[in-house]
């Protein structure tokens, strides 16, 4: 009563080279199902049952709920019964690495709260969604410093500890790569790490600011003006970050350099229902009264930039108690109280300046201010921004046009007008929060000497939208660029497991997404992964990796493209603001030399973002790499609800997937040479009384079991994918 089904490897739908077939066949190696046998079964979530009975390809199942099924045999993956109950804090150690396996351990775990677990040396964190601050505290950090990886539970720490080992053994840099979608929780871990970074790379003994205090403290500063709610995350990080900590010869913090990438600009005048602005406009509509008087402001809801939604507030936090800490945040990082008005007063003139609204100006090609209220902002916006009232309004309503001739101002209608206020706020916007960035760096300081470094990147995970834009576009390009990075990462690893254990490993091959990444760096023409959708004039499709074995097509929307890869100020902004009489106001638009007036013209984002990811990419090809996937569980932000389809297409998106399937290519499950003897010494117990070495005795099962294609290392079994299922249904047999 035995049959055989082909299921036990993850399935992939990728192209594969004439190699990888033959790979593919390789290892879909016949998988035996027998009655008895424990399974998992999709109908149409995972159950377990076990098979009562077989017919052709359908077999019958007695589920644990009690009731009884039938399924086809190629949807049945067999399920390990030796798992301990609480589930196995790191994926490799599963008998069977397919889907229902890989989650069914993560939900157990993720029930008592164990929200870590390893796959190899990717961790993967879920996320709580409550606090669980016995998990970060002083205690936990002391236990797990200088503790080999592995030893303990799985954790941030051990992953931050791991990296720092490793940096002093070698003297080489480390970096941890934290990744997930929006809610995660990158920016958490993110923090965690650094906390336990400045924990062991701290100088207790300094005096004043240390460097490790500054660090931490950017953290704040840099949420207030770049964090926002969305509605995927009531603290969602509007743009991507990576934190390079410096140390001295010693292991101490030495200095920090931060880099961040694309902050999302279009959010400082445009949002949708639900979500809010950055939340540093809520704080100073918050803040003491005198402030608020000094920059004539008033409640959240008065403002054009702040009420196209209806949110204003955010559960549990207090907009108030968050502007003063913020404050303090700024005067850790080394930002004076002079520059903080200053910050404050530009961030007034934004709400301000967003108010300002037009009407037609008599022909039907110019503007007027639309009332009093909009001369009043105006005034107010002016007089924040430190510049002439008169050539404000002329910046917003006119652009200067150069013909041949002569130099001629023409007027903007209404519309025009708008778009140029909005561009306004937005430029200055960005120009405020990269000042933050820069000050924060040159007050925290570089350590030129130092050879060894930390990274900590926390960047965006692949987006896919009902509409997608040049945001997207920019974001799943990063994530292409990553995943290679990634995959051949995983590669090498699992290549130096094997040289370790003397086994070979020559065929096992990796499918790498070099092609995604030259279709959008070079050419699209007659490219594979590039469609042209029917019925659409502007839209483009591309087949994305997004990690996974599966392809993911992702449709993009260009007609905004063009613009939003503008990096050009117009040049009657510009003027105006660096002739702002506020020293600060006008740092931030210094005047252009001719030289870099002329190579802006030809830069946008895109071309911009592309070489920051290519410096990117150089020093995290100079690290050595350790990764967190962080996965969301659920949608409605709410403990202990875990959504299996939710979080298995994280796990495929994330990567975590082929980090199983590159283990599968090659020798998924191993184990020690005792633990496989007291696993399957019932197979063959005349081996046990023959008194040869442990590796022989293993071999002699193996062979009597008639498998092939295993290898024996030093001191291990490794086997194929399906095998050890094979063994087991043969021990169910007995
Ligand atoms: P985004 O891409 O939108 O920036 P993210 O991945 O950075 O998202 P976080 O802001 O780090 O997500 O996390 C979202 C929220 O989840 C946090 O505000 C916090 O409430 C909760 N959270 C995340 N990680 C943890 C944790 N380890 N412990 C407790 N709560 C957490
Ligand atoms: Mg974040």
């Amino acid at each position: 009563k035995t049959a055989t089904s082909t299921n036990q490897t993850t399935r992939t739908t990728q192209p594969q080279t004439n190699e990888g077939q033959r790979e593919e066949k390789q290892r879909a190696k016949p998988v035996t199902i027998v009655v008895g046998s424990h399974i998992w079964v999709e109908n149409p979530v995972w159950i377990d049952g076990e098979v009562l009975n077989i017919k052709g390809d359908d077999a019958e199942i007695q589920t644990s709920g009690g009731s009884k099924v039938v399924a086809k045999l190629s949807k049945i993956y067999p399920k390990d019964t030796e798992t301990p109950p609480g589930g196995v804090d790191d994926m490799t150690k599963l008998s069977y690495l397919h889907e229902p396996g890989v989650l069914h351990n993560l939900a157990t775990r993720y029930e008592i709260n164990e929200i870590y677990t390893y796959t190899g040396n990717i961790l993967i964190a879920i996320n709580p969604f409550q606090s669980l601050s016995h998990l970060y505290d002083a205690d936990m950090m002391e236990r797990y410093n200088g503790v080999p990886y592995g030893e303990l539970r799985p954790h941030v720490f051990a992953i931050a500890d791991a990296a720092y080992r490793e940096m002093i053994k070698e003297g080489k840099g480390n970096s941890i790569l934290v990744s997930g979608e929006s809610g995660a929780g990158k920016t958490e871990t993110t923090k965690m790490l650094m906390r336990y970074l400045a924990y062991l790379g701290g100088n207790a003994a300094a005096e004043g600011r240390t460097v490790e205090q500054k660090v931490l403290e950017s953290n704040p500063v840099l949420e207030a003006f770049g964090n926002a709610k969305t509605v995927r995350n009531n603290n969602s990080s509007r743009f991507g970050k990576f934190v390079e900590i410096q140390f001295d010869k010693c292991g101490r913090i030495s200095g920090a350099a931060i880099r961040t990438y694309l902050l999302e600009r279009s959010r400082v005048c445009q949002i949708s229902d639900s979500e809010r602005n950055y939340h540093c406009f809520y704080l100073l509509c918050a803040a003491p009264p005198q402030e608020i008087e000094k920059y004539k402001l008033g409640e959240p809801k008065l403002y054009h930039y702040l009420n196209q939604s209806n949110c204003y507030e955010l559960d549990g936090t207090s907009d108030q108690h968050n502007y003063l800490s913020t404050r303090r945040a700024m005067d850790v990082v080394g930002i004076n109280a002079v520059e903080q008005e200053a910050i404050f007063r530009v961030v007034a003139a934004i709400l301000h300046l967003g108010n300002i609204d037009f009407a037609n100006g008599g022909d039907n090609d110019s503007s007027v201010l639309k009332n009093d209220e909009s001369l009043f902002h105006l005034q107010m916006t002016a007089e924040l921004l430190m510049c002439n009232p008169r050539a404000l309004e002329d910046a917003l309503c006119k652009r200067v046009m150069v013909t041949p001739e002569e130099i001629i101002k023409k007027s903007l209608d209404p519309h025009g007008a708008t778009v140029s206020r909005d561009g306004l706020a937005k430029t200055i916007y960005s120009r405020l929060f990269d000042w933050l960035v820069d000050k924060i760096n040159f007050s925290i300081g570089q350590d030129p000497n130092s050879k060894c470094l930390i990274g900590v990147l926390d960047i965006y995970g692949f987006e896919s939208f009902k509409t997608n834009s040049f945001e997207q576009f920019c974001i799943n390009y990063t994530n292409e660029k990553l995943q290679q990075h990634f995959n051949k990462h995983v590669f090498k690893t699992q290549q130096e497991e094997y040289t370790k254990e003397e086994i070979d490993w020559s065929y096992i091959e990796f499918v790498d997404n070099k092609d995604v990444l030259d279709l959008i760096e070079q050419t699209f023409k007659d490219h594979k992964r590039f469609i042209k959708p029917k019925l659409t004039r502007s839209d483009f499709t591309i087949v994305h990796y997004a990690g996974e074995v599966a392809l993911v097509p992702v449709q993009y929307q260009s007609d905004q493209f063009l613009d939003k890869n503008k990096d050009y100020i117009v040049p009657e902004h510009r003027d105006l603001l660096s002739a702002s009489t506020c020293s600060f106001v006008a740092g931030l638009f210094p005047p252009l030399t001719e030289e870099v007036a002329k190579s802006s013209k030809f830069s946008s984002i895109s071309s911009r973002f592309k070489l920051q990811l290519q410096q990117l990419m150089e020093i995290l090809n100079s690290t050595e790499p350790h990764y967190i996937r962080c996965i969301k569980p659920n949608n409605v932000l709410k403990p202990a609800v875990f959504e299996n389809d939710n979080v298995m297409q994280q796990l495929r998106s994330g990567g975590v997937l082929e980090a199983v399937r590159i283990k599968c290519a090659g020798y998924p499950t191993y184990r020690s040479f005792s633990e496989f003897l007291s696993r399957f010494r019932v197979l063959a117990p005349e081996v046990l009384k023959m008194d040869c070495p442990e590796n022989e005795a293993c071999e002699k099962i193996l062979v009597k079991m008639g498998l092939r294609g295993y290898q024996i290392g030093k001191t291990k079994v490794f086997l194929r994918a399906g095998q050890m299922a094979e063994l087991d249904a043969k021990r169910i047999l007995l």
